[in-house]
């Protein structure tokens, strides 16, 4: 079981939302339900509210900072609740500034949404 924390705005592609607000990604929602499907945990850790109902519940939306910056205290927040470890844990984010902040301050394994999902379909296939 690993746990997968998303950022929102330019990384989620969720067909829900048509606010202009909001910025899409290329991470299809089904790719969430298909890792929930193989027992992996997902944790949204961004303040955007611009994704499905279904991942709203405290249970998946970390959300106590809305600042970027403190984006690695939201995945913490994901981290205790699930009870995993840094290496346990991988992190998705469209911003470069954020995944080198995230690297450099952790030992969490960090993906753009591109390398997100070539890393997922090379495991798949
Ligand atoms: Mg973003």
């Amino acid at each position: 079981m690993a746990l997968y924390c998303f950022d929102v705005d330019g990384t989620i592609d969720c067909k829900e939302n048509d606010s202009e607000e909001y910025l899409k990604g290329v991470i299809k929602t089904d790719v969430l339900l298909d890792l929930e499907k193989q027992g992996h945990k997902i944790a949204i850790v961004s303040s955007s509210p611009f994704f499905p109902e279904k991942w709203k519940g405290d249970n998946y939306w970390f959300k106590r900072n809305a600042d970027g910056f403190c984006r690695l205290q939201n995945i913490r927040d994901a981290q205790k609740y699930h009870g995993v470890s840094d290496y346990e844990t991988i992190y998705i984010d469209d911003l470069k500034g954020v995944l080198t902040m995230i690297r450099d301050q952790s030992n969490i394994t960090c993906f753009s949404p591109k390398d997100f999902l070539s890393s997922i379909q090379s495991i798949n296939t």
